[in-house]
């Protein structure tokens, strides 16, 4: 759900945002009359998106590659990983690290997902879903030693959660996030447009590392996730999640809104693919 979705939500008010992914219908705010309306979008979105193994553009060798710059876990340390969606990179980070694991996104049928695969795969005792929002952590600070994110601090915008998941991150612990970023200097001003309205955090590789830099991380690595990540790994996968899903629900214009929009996000990515796409940047905690 990189741009396709975007869920902000505190204790006042569920503001939906669809960027459709990249963004069509921005945002609207819940009031109590339209309440179920909204519950029911939600709900069938995070339906489309938990029949998906990834919820964003991703792959395995890149949270393994993300994971070798990380030089201080132990069978003792504790991670975050925020914004975890059904735990595809959460069942990774399980396998290939040391420590305990909590993925915490703010949907149960993802949750569920989660611990369900944890359980399966025998991780159940260092995997561990949690509902939450990455905007309030509930643990006390200078908790981890290492907070993860891929393709989900935009939710609250990548200077914004990395200032606030500092203080729970221990000194020389780690943070490591995958974030939109612009490629190339200057890009059509359709792509650009696009970008502006459903990202405006986007930025190019020198900004986004000054702002880690500012937000009291010390830059150890970024590179850019290969092309597949997002063909292969995430838009040829939907294909036949949107047969499916529009079979189902047929009579049901947010279904074929999502689809449709999913479909336009995929068609933008064919286009300009050379002028943005996801960095994974990782930080040490200064
Ligand atoms: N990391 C996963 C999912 C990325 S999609 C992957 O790469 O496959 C973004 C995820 O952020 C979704 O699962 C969405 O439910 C979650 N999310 C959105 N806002 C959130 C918030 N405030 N707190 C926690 N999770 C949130």
């Amino acid at each position: 759900m990189p741009y396709s979705t975007i869920f902000l939500i505190n204790e006042r008010r569920v503001k939906k945002a669809r960027v459709s992914s990249i963004l069509v219908y921005k945002t609207i705010i819940m009031s109590n009359e339209t309440k179920s309306i909204h519950e029911f979008d939600i709900q069938l979105i995070c339906e489309y998106f938990s029949s998906l193994e990834r919820q964003g553009p991703g792959s395995e060798e890149a949270t393994i590659k993300a994971l070798s710059f990380i030089d201080n876990l132990t069978d003792q340390s504790q991670i975050l990983d925020l914004g975890c969606g059904s735990g595809g990179q959460t069942m990774v980070i399980a396998e290939n690290a040391p420590g305990t694991i909590f993925g915490m996104d703010l949907f149960p049928l993802f949750i569920n997902a989660l611990n369900a695969n944890a359980s399966k795969r025998g991780f159940q005792n260092r995997a561990k879903g949690i509902l939450g929002s990455m905007d309030n952590i509930p643990f006390d600070k200078e908790s981890f030693d290492l907070i993860w994110s891929e393709g989900a601090i935009y939710n609250i915008g990548y200077k914004q959660g990395l200032t606030y998941w500092n203080q729970f991150i221990k000194k020389g612990g780690y943070v490591a996030v995958s974030e939109a970023t612009w490629l190339t200097l200057n890009r059509p001003s359709e792509i650009e447009e696009f970008w502006n309205s459903a990202y405006p955090g986007i930025a190019d590789i020198g900004q986004k590392t000054k702002e880690m830099l500012e937000c009291g991380f010390t830059p150890v690595a970024s590179f850019v996730l290969p092309e597949r990540c997002w063909t292969e790994n995430f838009y040829h996968p939907q294909k036949k999640a949107q047969k499916i899903f529009l079979e189902k629900y047929a009579d049901s214009p947010t279904a074929h809104e999502l689809v449709a929009n999913e479909i336009k996000e995929a068609e933008y990515y064919q286009r300009y693919k050379e002028y943005y796409g996801y960095v994974f940047y990782i930080g040490k905690k200064i």
